[in-house]
């Protein structure tokens, strides 16, 4: 197993990803703002690279080995560490970086300069990165967990409603290098798949366009549409997967098209400096109403909200000001709209509490939680179905569910008959730059797309408006 060799070839892999590493690092603008950032100097990069080879070619070797039947320390001792440096390395590997478990076919490079070890690289199969040891003068002296490089890219689909909306998505949606033989061969590659395209279609239906379309009734055989995505991809492993929807256009066999339309700005009121993607209606009115109806994806209410009941656990008449959703025990939990978490930890009677508070002077609480999620900490700036925690029972609670109430201005009120105000809409200067930005994505997306996508028929609507006028007229006399 073990490959010790002077490998030029394989060196000058590694120098000239080490140079792709940092070229595409520093460029890494996901969160920039802009939807269109990938610039990519190549010629720089073929410079580094030629300099990188003549410099290496001559002082480097490279050994690789596989965990097998004797787990690290015999993939240790294979790439000829031993003594003191076995023992460090691998002090380093289980204990300072945390890579307790090791899987069969995990891999470990290390790489000498003239004859010492000055570098060696664990590779998990089942993670998108890798660790790394750094050596001098012979002992571990940096070390470091460096996740994969993940390259974002755009890509258009048409799709055309001949069954179901999945069936479309299935059909046409999935990335030819979702897999990196590109075909589904294994059991992995199909769950990845199907993960895909339940992620998509979740975004697209029950998020995108969940107050503008009934998925149910609405959807006709003969509708067409199109969805811009933007997916990460992974070169190293030459996989593919999908991040999420920057734009969407549905078109009904009977007329009439949804659209969706993509913003990136700063929420107002936050206090997180972070750029977020929001998605408007060609005339910039949020695709959104300001709160979910519900946090959790699934469940059934098993107590509603009011001034007196009797309490299932204390025994006597008390007043439930909030909304029980009983659930399955660990049922994901969602923040019913943007705002920043002001309470997360045990709270008596609750349990595990989370509160978030929101614009206009509405504050959200989620009781009786198992679990919260990663991550996150009082004062951070949470979305609008962003998983905030897990379903379960602890506190004063009989079985798995949430305890789900809501605030305005210091005031219990029933979230299920408060009126949902929708999300604000764009206006003023941001208006003007989403007008200004639609117009260039739409161009780009058509081109990306192949074809001339459909935009809504201004001058029948107006016709019809003439019409209706005229009409409106006559009852009133
Ligand atoms: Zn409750």
């Amino acid at each position: 197993m073990l490959r010790h060799r002077r490998n030029w070839a394989a060196a000058a892999l590694i120098m000239a990803a080490a140079a792709i590493t940092l070229v595409f690092t520093r460029s890494n603008d996901e969160n920039s703002g802009s939807p269109w950032g990938f610039h990519r100097n190549i010629e720089a990069l073929e410079v580094c690279r030629i300099e990188m080879l003549t410099i290496v070619a001559d002082t480097v070797d490279i050994c690789t080995s596989t965990i097998g039947e004797e787990f690290l320390g015999g993939a240790v001792r294979e790439l000829g560490i031993s003594g003191g440096q076995y023992l460090a390395t691998c002090e380093v590997l289980m204990d300072s970086l945390g890579w307790t478990v090791q899987k069969t076919g995990d891999t470990l490079t290390a790489m000498y300069c003239r004859g010492e070890l000055s570098e060696l690289r664990a590779y998990p199969g089942n993670r998108r990165g890798f660790y790394r040891v750094l050596f001098s003068a012979g002992s571990p002296s940096v070390w470091e967990y460096v996740p994969q490089e993940r390259w974002i890219r755009q890509r258009a689909i048409s799709c055309d409603v001949s069954t179901t909306v999945w069936a479309a998505l299935w059909d046409t949606a999935l990335p030819s290098d979702l897999t990196e033989s590109g075909i589904l061969i294994n059991s992995r590659d199909s769950s990845r798949a199907v993960g895909y395209i339940s992620e998509l279609q979740r975004a697209l239906t029950d998020r995108l366009f969940v107050y503008d379309i009934d998925f149910y009734y609405d959807v006709k055989v003969g509708d067409k549409f199109w969805i811009l995505i933007e997916e990460n991809h992974y070169p190293m492993d030459g996989e593919t997967g999908f991040r999420r929807i920057l734009a969407a256009k549905y078109l009904f066999a009977h007329g009439g098209i949804a659209e969706a339309f993509p913003f990136f700005h700063r929420p107002d009121g936050a206090e997180s400096a972070e750029i977020i993607l929001d998605h408007y209606h060609r005339d910039g009115a949020s695709l959104r109403t300001m709160f979910l109806k519900m946090p959790v994806p699934f469940g059934r209410i098993s107590s509603g909200y009011s001034s007196a009941r009797l309490h299932p656990v204390l025994g006597y008449t008390r007043a439930h000001r909030g909304i029980d959703y009983a659930s399955p025990m660990g049922t994901e939990i969602y923040a019913v709209g943007d705002g920043t978490i002001t309470v997360r930890g045990w709270l008596g009677g609750y349990g595990n509490m989370v509160r978030i508070r929101h614009a206009n002077g509405y504050e959200t609480g989620y009781g009786h939680m198992n679990g919260y999620a990663a991550s996150q900490s009082v004062g951070s700036y949470v979305r609008q179905g962003e998983i905030i925690g897990y379903v379960g029972s602890t506190g004063l609670s009989t079985g798995p569910h949430v305890h789900f109430e809501m605030k305005k201005n210091g005031s219990y009120v029933n979230p299920a008959t408060e009126i949902m105000p929708p999300a604000d809409p764009l206006d003023g200067d941001e208006l003007e730059r989403f007008l200004s930005e639609m117009v260039v994505i739409e161009a780009q997306w058509s081109m990306l797309a192949g074809i001339d996508l459909p935009t809504p028929e201004v001058e029948i609507e107006t016709e019809t408006e003439t019409e209706s006028e005229v009409v409106a007229e006559e009852p009133g006399q």
